[in-house]
């Protein structure tokens, strides 16, 4: 109740959830509770979470917070939920995002933007998350588009998974689903102060999980502190027959992991990411998180990846060429949406047009480009080269006895809302994926934790990224810094 009173609340502002299931929250709450009175209940007995909209969730409207899903109810639960709600998970609703978890600052949902619980003030100081109160309303759950105003002292949560990570930096849920294709969960968790890991991919299973780009896409906790995130991943992660790309072999218990020295670890400092025109906050950031690591006994020694600056623009072809063909399927036939047209050729043609927001647009027509014959070995076939030569690098590090790889979480704190530069120019959004995305190209698991505030006060994020299927490494050593 506390928690749906919350929501209630601050929605109206932070437009972080789009569905809210309150009788679904109070019917489980009370299945759990009846557990609990018999001592019985699972690992997550009774605890209310906020579930990303693109995991399907039976019976509940899923819709990536694309058009093109309206009216989209699942008749099946993806394997993560289902995993949650065996270990006895409460659902809250469901989380805005960007349309299809396509962005970085979660201003492309159909549902408007999400908006950030840190803000500036507007003498440009920050006002931290500590209340549940809104001073204004725009859209309300579940309502499509409505007039809305901002104001300049709005913050983006970052993207794709800003609802989630703007829901658990507020109070709207004990953490939250979230998914990662090129940063999405830890470039929102570094711009609300929160815990966000991407698994090792293979981790948990992606079936029921609307797919952008299958051969990157992996789905994980937002939660507000390591422990929490260790506790989510394990009911989480699963092996799962009807995912082939799961891998099969145990979950460890990460949480007990936590508190355990670091001494004697190496922890590798990659010079790749010293980007020019790297703001000063970030660098002093980096080198506070060295000096932690220092003092807490780990071995800090200087590594190099020197393929990390293809890493960009390689994950702007291959995302897009796997989403161009993830989304075909979206034909106003099977799903959701459909314009009626004078044949069928024209429905197509009309569904997509009014479906698809401009940023999915976009990507459809760079991946259908860089697909078509005459382009495909220039481009594709090169990203995928490049992705393999990225994926190296971090082996002959992993190689040389580095444990984990510690680098900041992203270029810059969270930026405002309607940000005219990022809107002008696409590739400056895509840029905030710079430290991300090449965990994703490599298929590594990557936790971004706060690590302290920038000069305005506001949160910032660091990355660890570690050997496949090591994440009790990335717990053990996110514990340290947070
Ligand atoms: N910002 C990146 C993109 O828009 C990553 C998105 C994601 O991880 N889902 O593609």
């Amino acid at each position: 109740e506390a928690y749906l009173s919350a929501i209630e609340r601050a929605n109206p502002v932070l437009n972080a959830y789009v569905t809210v299931t309150a009788d679904k929250a109070r019917d489980m709450a009370k299945a759990s509770d009846a557990k609990l009175a018999l001592g019985e209940g699972g690992a997550l007995e009774g605890i209310p979470l906020g579930i990303k909209d693109l995991f399907a969730t039976e019976g509940v409207h899923t819709q990536a917070c694309s058009h093109v899903l309206d009216g989209f109810k699942p008749r099946y639960e993806s394997t993560v939920t289902a995993n949650l709600w065996a270990d006895g998970a409460v659902m809250l609703g469901k989380l805005n995002m960007d349309e299809f978890a396509m962005g970085s600052s979660n201003e492309t949902s159909y549902y408007g933007p999400v908006i950030n619980p840190w803000r500036r003030s507007r003498l440009d100081t920050v006002v931290m998350p500590t209340t549940h109160q809104g001073d204004g309303g725009f859209v309300s759950a579940g309502g499509a588009k409505t007039a809305r105003t901002l104001d300049n002292a709005q913050l983006v949560p970052g993207g794709s998974s800003g609802g989630s990570a703007s829901a658990v930096a507020a109070f709207l849920c004990a953490g939250a689903t979230a998914t990662d294709t090129g940063g999405s969960i830890r470039q929102p968790a570094a711009f609300t102060g929160t815990v966000g890991i991407k698994p090792t991919y293979g981790r948990c299973s992606r079936w029921g999980v609307v797919a952008f780009a299958s051969s990157l896409d992996q789905a994980g906790p937002i939660a507000r502190d390591v422990r929490d995130a260790a506790i989510l991943l394990k009911s989480m992660a699963s092996s799962d027959p009807k995912d082939t790309t799961s891998v099969d072999r145990p979950v460890p218990d990460y949480e007990a992991v936590i508190g355990k020295p670091i001494r004697g670890m190496k922890v590798g400092i990659p010079k790749e990411y010293r980007v020019d025109g790297m703001p000063e906050d970030i660098e002093a950031l980096w080198q506070k998180g060295i000096a932690w690591l220092k003092d807490a006994g780990a071995d800090i020694v200087d590594i190099s990846l020197p393929h990390t600056k293809y890493a960009l623009p390689a994950y702007y072809i291959v995302a897009p060429a796997e989403a161009s063909s993830n989304l075909a399927r979206y034909d106003g036939v099977r799903y959701g949406l459909r314009v009626p047209g004078k044949d069928i050729v024209d429905m197509y043609e009309k569904t997509r047009a009014a479906g698809f927001g401009r940023e999915v647009k976009r990507r459809i027509m760079i991946g259908t480009y860089v697909l078509s014959a005459g382009y495909y070995d220039a481009y594709y076939l090169q990203a995928q080269k490049v992705r393999t030569l990225i994926k190296r690098d971090f082996e002959n590090v992993f190689a040389a006895g580095v444990d984990v790889i510690l680098t900041p979480a992203t270029p810059s704190a969270a930026f405002g809302v309607a940000d005219e530069d990022m809107a002008s120019d696409p590739v400056k959004m895509y840029l905030n994926d710079i430290f991300t995305v090449t965990v994703n190209m490599a298929g590594l698991p990557g936790i971004s934790v706060p690590a302290g505030l920038d000069g305005k006060g506001l949160p910032l994020g660091l990355q660890l990224i570690g050997r496949p299927f090591d994440e009790e490494t990335l717990f053990q050593t996110a514990h340290v810094i947070e």
